[in-house]
């Protein structure tokens, strides 16, 4: 018992010094804290555990402990497991939220009243997600590293949350939630995240519990009025090829390609003009995103930069309008009779000539 209490004492000025050059999030340290935790459980030490878990698994926690803190419940209670959890939850829902939904909900197999200070701090967490710099904590680098290889969230984080949300039967707990979601439709994408998620709770769960019901409901309605704002109507394709085009450098070349921008009938244009010049032209038509692709004909000398535009930008807006409609599909389907429902019906209708 003294050696493990020497190991968790040292452990987090150890644990910093390693994560400033690792930059895999699932560093070996993730699972030697995993194996701790199930050490100190193994030896039913409730102090060093709760010690342990507050000071190095809370500040450095990606999900690979999940199944050792599920073990690490019936040494230390229900009421001191929600105490260290609610607070691990809270600050690891901005870095973590699928692995602190895969907790709470496993918590939840077997609930204990305690653990609704586990669902609180994953519901208030939601806020903190998507937000740069949500937290001034001391692990910054590494999380800057780590957030290199991390995971777009996806439908199964919404699912699993109200899933775990359910077992306290309670409609605010998920209503608090589904508003949060609905708010921030920018980190909370509606065609990527939440109508495949609304899909998906809706398929497991016929007829939905009551304390999940009104929030998915309120997730379908602000989805399909967001879906509607934007594509009820197909969008226009342009009536010409001009573009918006406003270069700081007023070279010659730079002149012609402006003019050649905002020309509204010439879609393509070729620049006979030494090396030095067509990789200037390069950088200012990617740098300033224009709607153009530019090659490089190496017939002759000087050799010739075509440039030819493409419309990319509609291209990528019909690609987007089409995931939306496709979307709209599918909250038809779960809720055919409403009224949104038949206007997303007529959008639908309206996206096939
Ligand atoms: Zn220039």
């Amino acid at each position: 018992m003294a050696v493990a209490q020497r190991i968790v004492e040292a452990w987090p000025a150890d644990a910093r010094r390693s994560y400033s050059y690792s930059i895999n999030t699932t560093s070996p340290e993730s699972s030697e804290r995993a194996k701790m935790i199930a050490a100190l459980v193994k030896l039913k030490a409730a102090a060093l555990l709760q010690q342990f878990v507050r000071d190095v698994v809370t500040s450095t926690y990606d999900g690979s402990e999940n199944a050792a803190l599920l073990t690490s419940v019936r040494v230390l209670g229900d009421v001191d497991a929600a105490a260290v959890l609610s607070a691990l939850v809270g600050a690891r829902m901005p870095h973590r939220p699928s692995a602190c939904a895969d907790l709470l909900l496993a918590l939840t197999a077997n609930p204990s009243p305690s653990f609704r200070k586990v669902a609180e701090a994953a519901v208030a967490g939601l806020d903190a997600i998507g937000m740069e710099n949500s937290q001034a904590d001391t692990f910054k680098r590494w999380e800057e590293l780590a957030d290199r290889s991390k995971q777009p969230l996806a439908p199964e984080f919404i699912a699993n949350l109200f899933s775990g949300l359910k077992h306290f039967q309670d409609p605010t707990l998920c209503e608090a939630a589904a508003e949060k979601l609905a708010s921030r439709p920018e980190v909370f994408h509606p065609t990527a995240l939440v109508v495949p998620a609304i899909e998906r709770i809706c398929a497991e769960q016929d007829p939905l519990p009551p304390a999940v019901d009104p929030a998915i409901q309120h997730l379908w309605t602000s989805a399909a009025e967001f879906l509607l704002r934007r594509s009820e109507v197909p969008p226009q394709p342009p009536s010409d090829w001009r573009l918006h085009a406003e270069f700081s450098c007023k070279c010659a070349e730079c002149r012609e390609l402006q003019a050649f921008a905002r020309d509204p009938n010439e879609s393509v244009h070729r620049f006979r003009i030494r090396q030095e010049r067509r990789s200037h032209l390069q950088n200012v038509i990617d740098q300033h995103r224009l709607d153009m692709t530019h090659v490089t004909d190496r017939v002759g000398s000087p050799q010739t930069l075509v440039c030819t535009k493409d419309r990319r930008t509609f291209k990528a807006r019909m690609k987007e309008y089409h995931d939306e409609i496709a979307a709209m599909c599918t909250l038809v389907k779960l809720a055919p009779k409403s009224a949104l429902s038949k206007r997303m019906e007529a959008a639908v209708k309206a996206s096939t000539p």
